[in-house]
């Protein structure tokens, strides 16, 4: 790890990490606003388009295919930084993990307090009659995946353009932000909402930004690191106790 990060991590222990699209680009999940849309008869239909609420209850057949084929990574595995993550947490130090990601990969390498934003790719449900499905039946099945109770539609539990944020995630994501003495914000250039908000929470000691570009809150930061995100929080055995 990154000498002066390891400074400001084993000098406290109310750590909470914001991370954007660059912690799973770094294990292999392209971020999705790069992928090419989808064809139809009037064009090319972009990402952000095909990700609204309104496209999934209108092209239903069409989302999904978009979906299957761009947003599940089923073998996808954590990278260093989400592991690194994990061990902080169970030293004590790190509090919480706010992520804009939904690909469960922090839980995977065995976070806890994980707020997701975004939702997650995990979760799903009937939109008539609630009963919850994982993963598995979403890469199981074809087309439209149906609820084998009612035959009502699923949808995942993934929050799509148009649609507000979880206000129980916001406010915990809030809160542990603006309780932490160090915040660590990782793998997001900070322009996209609202990430640029929720920095505005945070009045502890530290603000370390990890970024391979440069960002518009540099400047406000204790610490900037413009490397890769799994690189630069890499935590070697025994490093921090
Ligand atoms: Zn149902």
């Amino acid at each position: 790890m990154n000498e002066k990060l390891r400074e400001i991590i084993a000098s406290h222990k109310n750590i909470v990490f914001f991370g954007g699209a660059g912690v799973s680009t770094a294990s292999g999940i392209p971020d999705f606003r790069s992928a090419n849309g989808i064809y139809s008869q009037g064009g090319v239909i972009p990402p952000e388009e095909i990700l609204s609420h309104t496209f999934f209850m209108e092209r239903t057949a069409e989302f999904y295919k978009f979906y299957r084929e761009k947003m599940l990574y089923p073998s996808a595995k954590p990278n260093d930084c989400h592991f690194a993550l994990a061990r902080l947490e169970s030293l004590g130090r790190l509090k919480a993990v706010v992520t804009q990601n939904i690909d469960d990969l922090h839980q995977k390498a065995g976070s806890r307090t994980v707020y997701e934003l975004h939702g997650s790719v995990c979760r799903n449900r009937c939109m008539r009659c609630g009963k919850k499905y994982g993963l598995d039946y979403i890469l199981q099945t074809e087309g439209v995946p149906r609820c084998e109770k009612c035959g009502g539609i699923i949808k995942p539990d993934v929050v799509l353009y148009e649609e507000s944020l979880d206000p129980d995630c916001i406010r915990d994501s809030c809160r542990a932000i603006a309780e932490a003495e160090v915040l660590i914000i990782g793998g997001t250039s900070l322009t996209v909402y609202p990430a640029a908000s929720f920095i505005n929470y945070f009045s502890g000691e530290k603000l370390v930004l990890i970024n391979k570009t440069p960002t518009q809150a540099d400047r406000i930061a204790d610490l900037v690191l413009h490397e890769g995100i799994a690189e630069a929080m890499r935590l070697e055995d025994g490093e921090i106790s």
